[in-house]
């Protein structure tokens, strides 16, 4: 090893994620060792799983605003530094052509492996370290940057660290939520994370179970409209799922956490006007007298569904205004995504940097910022690992750190 080498600063990425890879390649462009440290065997097991394995990593129509937190615009300065265009060219130049569906941005190859193999391309070239099947159970700050410890006892000192764990939303090995405790102990407080981006359970029980349908959603919060989401909805035996029930689950979870009534009316017909709908069963009846409601349904709806509306008594317009009562979603293990995570308020929106702990940042999910479906929690962790990585390498090549950048009040 060179005496150059051995001088390097070094900066210690925990987690090997979509976030914890782009910090890395973005660190790695400056003089400095990189390395990650993963406990999982293989890096990026959630990123194989996003879109379906076909990896949905940005969207073209993307403003801050679509992005929740407790506090509102911590987003935008990571987003506007590294935005969805930005993305979409950088993996263009690791090879990845983008293919892009109603806003949604895929690899051209429909396959999450590309993105993660391109990912690990440019760590490797821009030798960058990742060590798998590590498992940091802690982190303390010493006199000369910071001891990180794994669940063996094993240690590693570094000069900077970014805190790159993700949430653990979902069952997908690594989803651990480990990353929380170790940020809880250097300090940092903790938005309780819940999940978002789940399905919802409904006190009324259809047996639909397995049915998929285009319809639309819209959420009631003690009987106020909130928001109505289109797309396929998912019928199950405990309630909805799907695109559009995700949408409006970070809003339904709150509020009933928040001990709020929420109901949501389906509609599963939203192309057809009532008045179509009335005009299609008169016509229906007159050229067919006797006819009974299932079979008149039956060219609008899947059986499956007409039966369950059916057997409950319901009207044929129940199709177009289904009311049902939200209790609760599924758990965090069936979410894609949590709300919650480390509290922004410690955290320096420009940097990524720590304002309690001098050189130590964050990237991606395990921050208090959640997104959207439809390649939005991507972008976020492309976009504050960026800078994350950035400003953790501009730290460590600082050469007078004594006057710590990041260290402010806490706002
Ligand atoms: C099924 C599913 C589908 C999704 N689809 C999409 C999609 O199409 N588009 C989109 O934008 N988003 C999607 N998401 C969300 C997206 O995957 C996440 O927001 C994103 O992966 C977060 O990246 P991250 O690097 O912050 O965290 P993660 O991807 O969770 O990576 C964190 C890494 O840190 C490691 N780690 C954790 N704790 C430790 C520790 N103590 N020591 C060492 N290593 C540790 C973990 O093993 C993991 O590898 C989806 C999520 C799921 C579950």
């Amino acid at each position: 090893m060179t005496e150059k080498v051995l001088n390097k600063k070094k900066l210690l990425i925990i987690g090997a994620g979509p976030a914890g890879l782009m910090a890395a390649i973005a660190a790695a462009e400056s003089d400095i060792g990189v390395e990650i440290l993963e406990q999982n065997d293989k890096p990026g097991r959630k990123l194989l799983a996003t879109g379906n394995g076909r990896c949905n990593y940005t969207n073209r129509y993307l403003v801050p605003e679509l992005y929740h937190g407790d506090r509102p615009a911590f987003q935008d300065t990571a987003l506007r530094a590294f935005s969805n265009e930005d993305a979409i060219r950088f993996f263009h130049d690791l090879g990845i052509l983008p293919d892009e569906r109603d806003g949604f941005v895929y690899p051209g190859s429909h396959q999450a492996s590309s993105v993660l193999n391109a990912l690990l391309r440019e760590c490797r070239k821009r030798s960058v370290r990742i060590r798998t099947g590590t498992c940091i159970r802690e982190i303390q700050k010493s006199e000369d940057g910071f001891q990180v410890i794994t669940d063996s006892g094993w240690q590693y000192h570094c000069d900077s660290v970014i805190l790159a764990c993700g949430s653990d939303a979902s069952q997908i090995p690594g989803s651990t939520g480990t990353g929380y405790e170790i940020a809880a102990r250097l300090g940092h407080g903790l938005v309780k994370p819940a999940p978002a981006l789940v399905p919802l359970k409904c006190l009324e029980i259809f047996r639909w179970d397995g049915v998929r349908t285009y319809g639309t959603v819209s959420l009631y919060v003690d009987e106020e409209f909130v928001c109505v989401e289109a797309g396929e909805i998912q019928l199950t035996d405990y309630g909805i799922s799907g695109i559009p029930v995700f949408q409006v689950s970070r809003t339904a979870v709150r509020a009933i956490r928040d001990g709020h009534t929420v109901t949501a009316v389906l509609d599963f017909l939203p192309d057809l006007s009532d008045e179509q709908l009335k005009e299609y069963e008169q016509r229906m009846k007159d050229a067919y007298p006797g006819i009974k409601d299932a079979e008149l349904l039956s060219g609008l709806i899947p059986e499956k569904l007409s039966q369950a509306l059916l057997e409950k008594g319901l009207p044929v317009s129940s199709v177009k205004e289904l009311n049902v009562t939200i209790t609760g979603s599924l758990p965090k293990s069936r979410a894609q995504v949590c709300q919650g995570g480390v509290d922004t308020a410690a955290i320096n929106p420009d940097s990524m940097g720590s304002l309690i702990v001098e050189g130590l940042f964050f990237a991606g999910e395990i921050m208090d910022v959640d997104g959207p479906c439809g390649g939005y929690n991507l972008q976020w962790a492309w976009s504050s690992a960026r800078l994350a990585g950035r400003k953790a390498a501009e730290y460590l090549c600082d050469t007078d750190t004594k006057d710590h950048p990041e260290a402010g009040e806490i706002k």
